[in-house]
């Protein structure tokens, strides 16, 4: 495939804005931003990220948000590369002296810098800020460089359903965080439910960005529990089919495994195979009642198939913003056809 090729043709005169709308999770969702931002700035591109909130949390009073933190952090340049998650530089007082209280829960890892921004956004919410306000005030200190929408202002929060052990046809539902974190996704996971999806509303802006889209990405994050709360959003899913948009999907599974974290684990309970076909099956081919127009899958799991999605193999490992880059590119080349 030519890289020569514009990135993207404008659906109006040249020098109109280009809009890009792209779905994503934390870590995963926040490196391909930084590609998607890179490709956009060289091409008079506007971008929004709709995030996942389906793992936000209250954790001793406050309101967390792992994956608007992920990307926040990631696209302002404050993020520990090596961790993965939360801000470099960062101390743990705080979290030894809640531990010196034997205060619950002590799994979580909560970092002295990145209190700050837990205290700031749980102090909005309770005057009474939706979370898309809130967001909009944390953007101004970080200047993510993309527009940073939560898929939804209202809570909604994904639990796991597990098996009680010893207890044959007993099941627990507990938070996917300490599912995730506290457990490492070992408990074998029966069900995901999306608590308060249901009665949730997408988030100002979210449908009015998904129906002015040029194009539209689904990061490569995990599709269960990054990708899968924000289509559990009533009218997300339907604004995504309605759009004029192509769709594209980035495949988060390389050579059959998760190339980091668990994903793994979250699509067992679903019974699909954990590998790029499984997942492009998934979100399913948008002329049969699925999303997607395309469907991009690293070199290595060439030949992949999808009824009735075309799909482009190229290499997927966001090892650095250069390769990334290439990753939104060979997307969009996808996208146009
Ligand atoms: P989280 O919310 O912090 O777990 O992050 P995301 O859900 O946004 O992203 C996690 C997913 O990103 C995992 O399922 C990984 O397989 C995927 N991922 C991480 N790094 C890469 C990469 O370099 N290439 C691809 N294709 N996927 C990746
Ligand atoms: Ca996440």
């Amino acid at each position: 495939m030519p890289r020569s090729r514009p990135v993207m043709r404008p659906r109006m005169g040249k020098d109109s804005p280009m809009n890009l709308v792209v779905l994503a999770g934390g870590v995963g969702g926040g490196r391909f931003l930084l590609g998607v931002r890179a490709v956009a700035q060289a091409a008079n591109t506007q971008v929004t990220a709709i995030v996942n909130t389906g793992d936000d949390v209250w954790l001793h009073g406050l309101r967390i948000c792992p994956d608007l933190d992920s990307v926040l952090y990631t696209l302002g340049g404050g993020a520990d590369p090596a961790r993965g998650w939360g801000l470099r530089d960062e101390t743990w007082t705080v979290l030894e002296e809640l531990a010196a209280y034997q205060a619950e829960p002590s799994w979580f890892g909560l970092g002295d810098r990145d209190l700050a921004a837990h205290l700031v956004r749980t102090g909005l919410l309770a005057r009474g800020l939706g979370l898309s306000d809130v967001t909009e005030f944390l953007c101004r200190r970080w200047r993510p460089g993309v527009r940073l929408l939560p898929a939804s202002d209202d809570g909604i929060e994904t639990h796991v359903v597990v098996a009680v052990e010893g207890r044959a046809g007993e099941t627990r539902r507990l938070h996917f965080q300490e599912w995730w974190i506290r457990h490492g996704a070992r408990l074998p996971a029966l069900r995901f439910d999306y608590v308060g999806a249901e009665e949730a509303a997408p988030a100002p802006g979210v449908p009015e960005a998904i129906a002015a889209a040029d194009v539209v990405l689904i990061a490569p994050s995990n599709p269960v529990v990054s990708i899968g709360p924000i289509l559990a959003v009533p009218g997300i899913r339907e604004a995504l089919r309605r759009c004029p948009a192509p769709i594209i999907g980035i495949s988060p599974i390389i050579s059959g495994a998760p190339v980091r974290g668990m994903a793994d684990r979250c699509l067992a309970a679903l019974g699909v195979p954990c590998s790029a076909a499984g997942v492009g099956e998934l979100l399913g081919a948008r002329r049969n009642g699925g999303l997607l127009d395309g469907w991009l899958v690293d070199s290595a799991d060439d030949p992949t198939t999808v009824r009735d999605v075309p799909v482009l193999a190229r290499p997927l490992w966001m090892t650095d913003e250069a390769a990334t880059q290439a990753i939104v590119v060979d997307a969009l080349a996808l996208a146009h056809g």
